[in-house]
Formats: C-alpha cells, sequence, structure tokens
C-alpha cells in the first residue's frame, strides 16, 4: 500500500517548503524508495503559465508540457522523479473541474458544496499520484496555515489521512522559530501559534520542522512538543545552511528526519545511500576555479524568475569543480551601451515574453558575438541571437521577431501557420518535450554527444526557414532541428570561442549527477576565457 507524506507550512511563507520536501523525498529514494511528488497551489489561476515571474518565480515546464511551480524543478533535481501533469493543482484546476462537472449534470442534482465536492476533488489528485510503482506519494500544500485559500486543501489532507489509517498519512508542520536580536532568544510562539491554527481544523502534525539560525536547544524543544503536541523527537531543527541548498539532505539525515519519518509510516529504515550524493556537494564546496557569467534578462529583481538557470550553473560548477558566479545584467540597462559585459567570461541571453528588454539583449549578444565571449542564447535569447545575426551580418536593416515588431522587412522568426489567429494567451504555446536532431560535426552535437535528444520547450514563435540559407550562408549553422526538419532547435557559429542559441529551456533538463551540455559548453568556454 502506497504511504502517504504531506507538509504544510507555518508563520511565514518563503521558508524553502519546496527544498526540504525535495530533500526528505531524496533521502527517501537514498534508502531505497520509489517516490512520487505532487504540490497545491492555492491560488485561483488554473496553473502558473500566465502570471508573471515577478508573482512565483520561474514557471517551470515538465517533460508532458505541464506549466508549474519553480518547487517542482526541486522535485526532479533532488528526488530525481519525473513530474507530470498530476504533480501540481492549484485551486483554480480543482475548481474548474468541479464546476465543469457540474455544469455537464455529473452530480445528478446535489447541491455542489466545498465539503465533500472540492475536497473529494483534491482527495482524488492526492490518490492519482498513489500508483502501482510508487512507495510513498509526498503532498507539499502551498501557501502558509491560516490563509483563506488553503483551507479545503488542509481539510482535503484531514479527511484523507483519517481515512488512510494509523500509520498510513503523516502531516509535517515546516515553521520557523526566530532569533530576536534584542532579546537574544529563539521564539516558539509563532509556531505554536501556527500549529494552533491546524488544530483548530482538526490537522495534528505528526513531526515539527523548525527552520532556525540558531541551535535550538532542549529547552525549546521541549516547549515546542508540550504546545504543539508533537512528541520531543520529532520536533526536528533544520538550521541554515552555510552554502548550498544541496547540503539540506545531509542537515536533515543528521536530524535522523528520513529514519523518523519511515518509522511513523512503519516502513522498514534500511540502509541511506547518499554518499554519492555527499561528494558531489563536497566537491561544489571545494571548487577552486571560478568564472563571472552575465545572466542578461528582464525579471532581474527576482533571482526566483531564473532558478533552473541558476541551479543549471550549480550544476555544472559541481561536474567541473568550479564556481559559477552568476550576476544579473537588466537588458534594458545595456542598450546605449553594452560594453560593461566585457568584464565577464561568459554571457547567458535568457528567455521572455514581450518587447521590453530585447534590443539590450540584441545589444548584449552583439557585444558577445563581436568580443568572442562564450555565449548561450535560450529561447528569446536564441530568437534574439537570430535577429543580431541578421542585422548586422546580412545587413537585414530591421530584421526582427513578429513578436515585436509586426510589419518587420525581415521576419526572421515568426508565427508558425498553426499558431496564427490564435489570440488566447493561455496555453496556446509550444510546451513540453519534443525530440530534436542534432548535425553531425556541429559543436552542439559534439557536446552532447548523440545524435537525437529531447528538450523541453515553451514558447510561440520559431526561426523562419525562409531565412535559413542565408543564415548559414553568413556562418550561422543550422546545429539541431526537429526530426522532420521543419523546426529549428540550435544554432551556432561555429568558429566562435562558443557561441550557441536553443529554441528550449535545457536548465528544465540539467540535474546535480548530469549537468546539461550546453551549459557545460558554455562554462567550459568561459574558465578557457578566464584564464586566457
Ligand atoms: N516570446 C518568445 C516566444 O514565444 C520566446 C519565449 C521564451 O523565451 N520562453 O516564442
Amino acid at each position: 500500500m502506497t504511504k502517504h507524506i504531506f507538509i504544510t507550512g507555518g508563520v511565514i511563507s518563503g521558508l524553502g517548503k519546496g527544498i526540504t520536501s525535495a530533500s526528505l523525498a531524496c533521502l527517501l529514494k537514498a534508502r531505497g524508495y520509489r517516490v512520487a511528488m505532487q504540490k497545491f497551489d492555492p491560488y485561483l489561476n488554473v496553473d502558473p503559465g500566465t502570471m508573471s515571474p515577478y508573482q512565483h518565480g520561474e514557471v517551470y515546464v515538465t517533460d508532458d508540457g505541464t506549466e508549474t511551480d519553480l518547487d517542482l524543478g526541486h522535485y526532479e533535481r533532488f528526488a530525481g522523479v519525473t513530474c507530470n501533469h498530476d504533480s501540481n493543482y492549484t485551486s483554480g484546476r480543482i475548481y474548474s473541474a468541479v464546476i465543469s462537472r457540474e455544469r455537464e449534470g455529473g452530480y445528478l442534482g446535489a447541491t455542489v458544496q466545498m465539503i465533500p465536492h472540492i475536497t473529494d476533488e483534491i482527495k482524488h489528485a492526492i490518490q492519482k499520484a498513489a500508483k502501482d510503482d510508487v512507495d510513498i506519494v509526498m503532498t507539499e500544500i502551498g501557501g502558509t496555515a491560516g490563509d483563506i485559500e488553503s483551507l479545503p486543501f488542509l481539510e482535503a489532507v484531514r479527511q484523507f489521512k483519517n481515512e488512510a489509517g494509523e500509520g498510513n498519512a503523516i502531516v509535517i508542520h515546516l515553521t520557523l522559530v526566530p532569533y530576536i536580536k534584542s532579546a537574544g532568544e529563539l521564539k516558539t510562539k509563532p509556531s505554536q501559534q501556527s500549529v494552533s491554527l491546524l488544530h483548530n481544523i482538526g490537522l495534528f502534525p505528526d513531526v515539527l520542522i523548525c527552520r532556525t539560525e540558531r541551535d535550538m536547544g532542549e529547552e525549546h524543544r521541549r516547549k515546542l512538543s508540550l504546545f504543539c503536541n508533537v512528541p520531543r523527537e520529532l520536533v526536528i531543527e533544520e538550521q541554515d545552511v552555510k552554502h548550498s541548498i544541496y547540503e539540506v539532505p545531509q542537515e536533515l539525515a543528521d536530524r535522523k528526519l528520513d529514519e523518523k519519518v519511515l518509522q511513523l509510516l512503519g516502513l522498514p529504515v534500511g540502509v541511506s545511500h547518499l554518499e554519492n550524493w555527499c561528494a558531489l556537494v563536497k566537491r561544489q564546496l571545494t571548487a577552486t576555479r571560478r568564472c563571472r557569467i552575465a545572466l542578461v534578462g528582464k525579471y532581474t529583481g527576482l533571482r526566483d524568475a531564473y532558478k533552473s538557470i541558476f541551479e543549471s550553473f550549480t550544476h555544472v560548477g559541481m561536474a567541473l569543480s568550479a564556481n559559477v558566479d552568476c550576476d544579473m545584467v537588466e537588458a534594458e540597462e545595456l542598450e546605449g551601451d553594452s560594453s560593461r559585459l566585457d568584464e565577464y567570461d561568459g554571457v547567458l541571453v535568457t528567455g521572455g515574453f514581450g518587447a521590453r528588454g530585447v534590443e539590450g539583449k540584441i545589444a548584449a549578444l552583439h557585444e558577445a558575438r563581436v568580443r568572442g565571449i562564450p555565449c548561450l542564447g535560450i529561447c528569446l535569447g536564441m530568437q534574439c541571437m537570430v535577429i543580431e545575426f541578421a542585422r548586422n551580418v546580412l545587413n537585414l536593416k530591421n530584421a526582427n521577431s513578429t513578436e515585436f515588431d509586426e510589419t518587420t522587412p525581415y521576419p526572421v522568426i515568426h508565427l508558425m501557420d498553426s499558431q496564427l489567429g490564435v489570440s488566447q494567451k493561455g496555453g496556446t504555446m509550444r510546451l513540453g518535450a519534443y525530440p530534436c536532431a542534432l548535425v553531425a560535426g556541429t559543436r552542439s552535437a559534439a557536446l552532447y554527444g548523440k545524435t537525437e535528444v529531447s528538450e523541453r520547450h515553451r514558447h510561440r514563435f520559431e526561426l523562419n526557414n525562409a531565412y535559413r540559407q542565408a543564415l548559414e550562408e553568413g556562418g550561422m549553422k543550422i546545429a539541431g532541428m526537429s526530426p522532420d526538419r521543419s523546426l529549428v532547435e540550435i544554432v551556432e557559429i561555429s568558429d566562435a570561442p562558443f557561441y550557441v542559441g536553443c529554441q528550449f529551456h535545457p536548465e528544465f533538463k540539467s540535474r546535480p549527477f548530469s549537468p546539461h551540455p550546453l551549459f557545460m559548453g558554455l562554462v567550459e568556454a568561459a574558465l578557457r576565457h578566464q584564464e586566457k
């Protein structure tokens, strides 16, 4: 029988519930368990696809083309799980399923209500993850205890736990034990109050994980145990890690979180094989080489907007024992003068939507190309590479993407016929994994070491095939295409130190143990650039 772990959060948002959940999954996997992970987000958008990255950070895309919360990236990276359509539900998606069924007459005359109809829909989503080949389902409930929006999810968890029976489902509550400087003390009251909010709705956490910046000590543990009704040994502290989020699994293993959770679920503790993970983290912490990368984007006020890109650099850093220092550079600020990029060893131009920052990205790419700074363009970054090349090498004045200039004389990036006339913004993109055939003899093919790969997409516009020949004749090589050759996936300038653009998002496929080949290529070139 599949067991269930629910993770709720208290006191404040941003406690790292996603990383804590993913780290526990990593530990359970290291003990041989098959884990599935899912997240419930209480907001009313049907998915995060239409939201600005400034709202909840990057939109993470899964193989099956679901636009999801960025925590699913942590799940895939830490626990090696593959997420899909069943891994992320929002209130909007749950409500819309119930309302559609009501309109179709699916409730046979009943009054449709929060309980049982919405909660049943949530429980159904939890159950769906409990496939035959899964030992443990971990379900993270977004938001903070006390939020109005998350109440139906917490109520569904209460019911689910009750129905699953003793030892089959547990609730872990992640909370904050703040250090108050003026008093020189850690405070347990916020945690007590947040657990009491859960008690009020009939949900009794089995484990308390306390985020603290200092050693909590026995006294605080005793107090939390007493007031929160959690046995003392299940009040676990999670101190801030010093250098890297990849240290969190080790930190939680030191507190025996995985062992205690398995005991609660009545599962054998077995032997943990965390050696490879620890070795990887050690390599990250002892790296000696260093290079500087400029990440040119337009959501530079929030690092979470480019989460998977930063993580991809970390993975490469682990593989190459190098520190990749990545600065965010606001694209718009490069519009007049992009010379500040000269101090960097590499440039990454990010994806994005809308015209703001596009000319800055084009300026950045021009600088990187003419100065020979290693450069990777992702999605819109690749499209801007093509625009810059068309304008400045092929002399196609005012070449552009029809996304930004519908009347450009040279629409080097445009909508495919199948996309023309589509006005709806949500759910109209090329999304998820598509195969890409690599062209023999290119740098990209050499980096991948394969002839066909699968990469994740999230875009509407494509390179206009009418310009392929001109681009190739000018020196921009088509290095990857859809297997039927109808869509360009990768372009590169083969004799540059490194100048590659990809229509897909390689950052969604990078993993700690298998860094992405294109990021490897960029960082290797940046290290060479730095050492020159
Ligand atoms: N706006 C571009 C498109 O829709 C690029 C999208 C992206 O960078 N993810 O094609």
